[in-house]
Parts: structure tokens; C-alpha cells; sequence
């Protein structure tokens, strides 16, 4: 004997889209829309820059939750204190918080003493191994930038970034390295072709400034539309 549907196919193609839109009303329901992408308002001292060297902005990655914009500002930043009272320590130190001097003018950076609420974290040491998909540690590297998505209470998505920054390297490679990561926490998530700019891919022989193009880079992705910092309608 034969089993079969029945019903005629226009009715299974009706059956089966009032099933669907059905299930889509109960998922609406249960997972509230995220706020729909805007731009914020342009922070003032990007706001205020002009220049006509052009940038990289092709290269930027936006996210799910669209480009890592932050819209509180100033931004907070957390740099971890390292226990070693050895000259290697001091010496991290004093590079980072000059890396964070340097984009001071570009978007303002608060330091705080506490991780817990901060922005920005800066840890002084290894980024955590990572594991291919065959179950292989990758390589170890000796500076990474990470971010992860929250929520601020009531509903608006924000992020966060974490640093991490091997204690182990010269001055001069610590400056420039923690430059570099500071560029992919403010926004900059992606890299430059070009070795005269701080988001050159590769490391360089002798470290460069935040150049123009590196600020006209953060300046458009700035000016994207972002689902980060909006509160959920
Ligand atoms: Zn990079």
C-alpha cells in the first residue's frame, strides 16, 4: 500500500508557510531584534581632522554586530601592573603607556586601575594558545587583540577588547607592537598594505608613527553604521 500526502501540492506549499511563519513569530518573540545599524555621532577630534592622503578603509572587517565603534567615550583603558619589579617590566610598562599616549589625540583614552569595567584591557603577557581544527597548537604569537560582545543593561550590545602583549621583547618592539594592537581595539580591524603606516601587516625593521592613513581609516570607520552602543528598541 502507498502512504502518502494527501493533500494537494498548493496546499502543502500554504500548510507549510503558515508553519513557517508561525515558528518565525515564536522566534521573534523569543530573541528581541538587535537595534538596527547607525552611525554615531563622529567623535570630536576626529571630527575635526582633515586630511587628503587617503587611507585603507577597504580593508577593514566589520562584524556581525557591524564596525567596533565606541560610542562612550573618553574609552577606558586597563594596563595590567606587572608583578616583576624587573627592569623588563618597567620597560613593558612605560612602552605601553606611551602607545596609549600616542592615540590619545585621536580618540580620548582614560586609564583605570581596575579590569573589571574597562574598554580596553592590556595584559602583559602570552595571547592564550589557540588550537587548529585538527586539534594542533597554532604557532604562538606574541601580541593579539580580542573582542567579545555584550550586553549593557537594559538592552544595548556593546564590546570589549583584551590585549595581549608579551613581556618578553625590546622596548622599541613593545611600542610599536602595543601601537599596532591599539589600532585593532580602537576600530581598526584589518591592516594596511603599506609599510609607513602603524596597521602595516607585517612587523618593520624600524617602527613607524600613527600615520595620516591610519587616521583617515579610523576616521571612515567612524562614520559607519554600527549595531554597537544603540539600545534595543
Ligand atoms: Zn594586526
Amino acid at each position: 500500500m502507498r502512504v502518502g500526502w494527501r493533500v494537494k501540492p498548493w496546499r502543502r506549499w500554504a500548510i507549510a508557510s503558515i508553519l513557517l511563519l508561525f515558528l518565525g513569530s515564536v522566534l521573534a518573540i523569543a530573541t528581541p531584534a538587535l537595534p538596527p545599524p547607525q552611525a554615531h555621532p563622529l567623535p570630536p577630534t576626529l571630527a575635526q581632522w582633515r586630511d587628503r592622503s587617503g587611507d585603507y578603509f577597504e580593508e577593514i572587517e566589520s562584524t556581525p554586530l557591524g564596525y567596533l565603534v565606541w560610542s562612550t567615550l573618553p574609552i577606558t583603558v586597563y594596563i595590567e601592573v606587572p608583578k616583576d619589579p624587573s627592569d623588563r617590566a618597567q620597560t613593558w610598562q612605560k612602552a605601553v603607556e606611551r602607545a596609549v599616549m600616542d592615540w590619545n589625540p585621536y580618540l580620548p583614552l582614560n586609564p583605570v586601575d581596575s579590569p573589571e569595567n574597562a574598554d580596553i584591557r592590556i595584559w602583559s603577557r602570552r595571547p592564550p594558545l589557540r588550537l587548529s581544527s585538527t586539534g594542533e597548537i597554532l604557532r604562538a604569537r606574541t601580541a593579539e587583540t580580542r573582542y567579545e560582545f555584550y550586553t549593557r543593561s537594559p538592552a544595548t550590545p556593546m564590546h570589549r577588547c583584551d590585549i595581549y602583549l608579551s613581556p618578553h621583547q625590546s622596548a622599541i618592539y613593545t611600542l610599536a607592537t602595543a601601537r599596532h594592537e591599539l589600532g585593532h581595539a580602537l576600530g581598526i580591524w584589518g591592516h594596511s598594505p603599506s609599510p609607513e603606516d602603524v596597521m602595516y601587516f607585517s612587523q618593520v625593521q624600524d617602527p613607524v608613527e600613527i600615520s595620516p592613513r591610519d587616521i583617515n581609516t579610523l576616521k571612515r570607520i567612524y562614520e559607519q553604521p554600527t549595531r554597537l552602543g544603540w539600545e534595543q528598541r
